[in-house]
């Protein structure tokens, strides 16, 4: 007799996954986005899939041009580097402008900065999969650009990391513990990217020292997720 195994979806949270730049063009615009479910189906022919929100501008870009490039990132990529990806619309800002890429044969921009390897793919199957796309492409060129590590997805949650509410590994926010007569105390959430300031962690790497409200930020202070600027965030409910 079979287990009742049940249906607990953080089953499927210890997957791993890299972190990638996906770009696409057409029509001479092009954009880019941070996309973690990127792999490889075959060897032979070289083929891999990347799965993309519908609602993404990219999407459109694979869809009019059926090509896409991927820049596997590498370990120590700046936290605001994969902001600008990943919590920024390609509809409002050129997120590709100042950034180190290098154009492929297939036109589109292959984004090198902080990257450690490039490929290229001609979409060879689509598969809708609901809010996402699966584009399986075969790889038409590819690049080592330097040795390193990729980076993966729980090195970025480490570094407080979060996922945009339309990509497919997103979680809802958990909710800090109610701390009690203390409103200097208060955490606050970044409107961009969900990361959340806790004023018991400061933000040591930009040199907040732990203990310090949110108020008593220094006006320069910005997201270390996504560079959102101090009134991009709100007090948590
Ligand atoms: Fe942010």
């Amino acid at each position: 007799m079979a287990d009742d195994i049940g249906l607990d979806t953080k089953a499927l949270w210890s997957l791993s996954y890299g972190i990638y730049i996906v770009t696409s063009c057409s029509g001479g615009r092009s954009n880019g986005q941070i996309c973690n479910t990127v792999t490889q189906v075959s060897a032979e022919p070289p083929r891999v899939l990347a799965a993309i929100n519908k609602d993404n501008f990219t999407h459109k870009f694979i869809e009019e041009s059926g090509v896409y490039a991927v820049s596997v990132l590498e370990e120590n990529t700046p936290m605001p580097f994969i902001g600008r990806f990943g919590f920024k619309t390609g509809r409002e800002t050129d997120k590709l402008t100042g950034v180190e890429q290098v154009e492929g044969s297939t036109g589109c921009p292959c984004v090198t900065e902080n990257a450690i390897s490039i490929f290229e793919a001609k979409v060879f199957a689509t598969v809708d999969v609901g809010a996402h796309t699966v584009f399986v492409g075969d790889v038409v060129s590819g690049r080592v650009l330097k040795e390193g590590k990729p980076l993966t997805y729980t090195q970025y949650h480490a570094n407080k990391g979060k996922a945009p509410k339309n990509a497919p590994t997103y979680r809802p926010p958990e909710k800090a513990e109610e701390k009690k007569g203390d409103p200097s105390m208060k955490r606050y959430v970044c409107n961009v990217c969900g990361y959340i300031y806790d004023p018991e962690e400061g933000d040591p790497d930009s040199g907040v020292a732990p203990g310090t409200a949110f108020e008593n930020l220094p006006d320069d202070w910005v997201c270390p997720v996504c560079g959102a600027e101090k009134d991009e965030f709100s007090p948590e409910d």
